[in-house]
């Protein structure tokens, strides 16, 4: 393992009403009386945000919001600010999943916004970017990154993108239990690290935290957590679960 902290992120998506995400939360903070030294956070569904974030006081588990809007408030009907997430608990927010991208038409441009307004209000936000099954195929892997991340950042400085966690997330590999094999994961973090390290200089490059996120499992964690460039995962359906979320933390 590298000397980066690594990061375990659990993306709820839209699955469990208050009272099951509270139970799990609950859960989740028993099974990690003693946590390992990896920084855990979860990303429940918005109503759910502020008793999670109850439930994890003390404990040093976090919260993320899975989505946020660019504008600080006004009238953008069912849209949640950056701050909305900070007063709920939240301390990092995903922007850009691919979700957010294939179904509800979210560009790069949009990710660039919510970017900048996430690290306005003080959230780290963990970017999302990967290719399609389509684009795999026509390896266009690394140009469909390079644009993600060009226009993700753009205009940024280093001193803010010092404060981002990118997560790559290969669309073909997302809740379906395809996985990315573990040296196609690497070869693709080895790409992004690099790709700071020519924006924004080596020492950020070095430090950057770069999660793999597709049908991670407690089954499949080790070996992509043993590759140099892979620092944390970003897991959907195997968080949902505390004892398995539990089993990826304590990889
Ligand atoms: C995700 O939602 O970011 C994700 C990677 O999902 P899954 O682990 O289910 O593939």
């Amino acid at each position: 393992m590298n000397a980066r902290k690594p990061i375990i992120a659990g993306n709820w998506k839209m699955y469990k009403t208050v009272t099951e995400s509270v139970t799990a939360a609950r859960r989740l903070r028993e099974l990690l009386a003693s946590p390992p030294p990896v920084e855990v956070i979860v990303a429940p569904p918005f109503v759910s945000i502020a008793p999670v974030a109850d439930a994890f006081q003390g404990s040093g588990l976090q919260v993320a919001g899975q989505n946020l809007f660019w504008e600080t408030e006004g009238a953008f009907t069912g849209e949640v600010s950056g701050d909305m997430l900070v007063s709920a608990g939240c301390s990092h927010v995903i922007v850009g999943h691919s979700e957010r991208r294939h179904l509800f038409g979210e560009t790069d441009a949009h990710v660039h916004k919510k970017v900048g307004a996430a690290l306005a209000c003080g959230l780290v936000p963990i970017m999302c970017v990967g290719e399609t099954d389509a684009e795999r195929d026509q390896e266009q892997t690394f140009s469909v990154l390079d644009k993600q991340m060009g226009n993700g950042l753009h205009s940024l400085t280093a001193a803010q993108v010092e404060g981002l966690v990118i997560a790559y997330e290969p669309v073909w590999a997302i809740g379906t239990g395809n996985t990315a094999t573990d040296s196609q994961a690497q070869e693709v973090h080895a790409f992004l690290r690099a790709w700071i390290g020519k924006k924004f200089g080596d020492a950020l490059a070095n430090t950057i935290r770069i999660l793999y996120g597709g049908s991670v499992k407690p089954d499949n964690v080790r070996g992509l957590m043993a590759m140099p460039d892979i620092d944390g995962a970003l897991v959907g359906g195997a968080s949902l679960d505390p004892t398995s979320f539990e089993k990826l933390v304590c990889f």
